[in-house]
């Protein structure tokens, strides 16, 4: 006998469909008709510190070798399907190399995303990240930098005046030209030092120029931290 709850008797089916709902065993064929029914996920119920230790033990699996998450079972994605309710918000580098929901080993729904190169909090970014924790609930805002970024090392090389650049990539990488002159002057990994004084740069514009996420942090009810992807080891450490 089949464990779709589809082909039970009519006095069975909303019983054994809810159970389905909980268990997965949902007739692929009324996802669609489930979906309406299932409602919105509610917000996470997580600290601004429980996110972050969430998020760090996630890298732990990634470390480990655990495999990704698998795609949702029918009752996720029936709920996912309702709303969103992520539990950390991430401002990281479109680098390939460095996939936030890889790296926190987080499944579909529970990582707001937003992506550029050199992990920049421009106007698309800052409000992105405003809808974050403003209507999703997210506690947590990560600046996400890392080793050998290549948007910090051209940046470094601007200053330098050794690189010419289509004008959009150019524009998009003056907002890092600062950390990259102050790591040319402190000397040493400039790349690195560009990166790290970027995470930080990024950090104070998203609380400077955004009162909503000022007041949020304010408030205690969000935390802005920066966080830095050793890519030789995998690893994931907090720089703020
Ligand atoms: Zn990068």
């Amino acid at each position: 006998m089949s464990d779709c709850t589809c082909c039970a008797p009519r006095h069975l089916r909303r019983r054994g469909l809810l159970a389905s709902l909980a268990t997965g065993l949902a007739c692929t064929a009324l996802a669609g008709p489930l979906r309406a029914l299932v409602a919105a996920p509610p917000r996470t119920t997580l600290t601004p510190d429980q996110a972050i230790a969430a998020l760090l033990e996630g890298n732990r699996r990634f470390l480990s070798g655990a495999v990704p998450p698998a795609a949702p079972d029918p009752a996720r994605r029936a709920t996912l399907a309702a709303g969103q309710a992520p539990f950390a918000a991430i401002l990281g580098c479109a680098d390939s190399r460095a996939a936030p929901e890889l790296l926190f080993n987080a499944g579909l729904g529970e990582l707001f995303v937003v992506r550029n190169a050199g992990n920049i909090a421009d106007n698309g970014a800052i409000g992105s990240l405003e809808f974050a924790i403003g209507s999703l609930g997210v506690p947590l805002i990560v600046v996400l930098g890392h080793q050998r970024c290549g948007a910090a090392s051209a940046a470094v090389a601007m200053a330098q005046n050794e690189l010419a650049l289509p004008r959009h990539l150019r524009d998009m990488l003056l907002p890092i030209l600062p950390s990259a002159l102050a790591a040319i002057r402190a000397g040493g990994d400039t790349t690195d030092g560009a990166v790290r004084g970027n995470i930080a740069r990024n950090i104070a514009r998203l609380t400077d120029d955004s009162p909503s996420i000022q007041a949020a942090v304010a408030g205690g009810r969000v935390r802005v931290v920066g966080a830095y992807y050793e890519l030789a080891e995998e690893r994931v450490v907090l720089t703020a």
